[in-house]
């Protein structure tokens, strides 16, 4: 596994879906999979990886799932979810959640450490 910082990491990333690689995949991955695999919408759909092989270029159909743009952003902690407390009761859980999510991710990947 090669260690990368974080904003080396994500500009990286950023770089890899762009490739004719990842265009060409993700594009055969929504073409057999026309529906959100969480919510079954067929709009503003992308692919989301379930796993990551060591080499992005590796990745296959199969570590892909298809989800709308809503649910995606779930996956990753982007929340749009509606949540019935307060305000600001509200911005303390979100930070504490996303705080908790960001060391999960971190220490699963085992990439960086906070
Ligand atoms: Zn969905
Ligand atoms: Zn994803």
């Amino acid at each position: 596994m090669i260690q990368l910082t974080k904003p080396d990491y994500k500009a990286r990333y950023r770089e890899f879906l762009k490739t004719p690689f990842w265009v060409g995949l993700s594009r055969e991955k929504t073409r057999r999979q026309p529906r959100c695999q969480r919510c079954g919408v067929g709009q503003r759909l992308q692919c989301h990886h379930k796993f990551y092989r060591q080499r992005w270029e590796d990745t296959q159909l199969g570590d892909l799932e298809v989800l709308c743009d809503g649910c995606h952003g779930k996956e990753h902690g982007v929340l749009t979810l509606k949540i019935p407390f307060s305000p600001s009761k509200r911005k303390k859980r979100l930070r504490k959640w996303r705080e908790k999510q960001e060391r999960k991710r971190f220490t699963v990947r085992g990439r960086y450490h906070v």
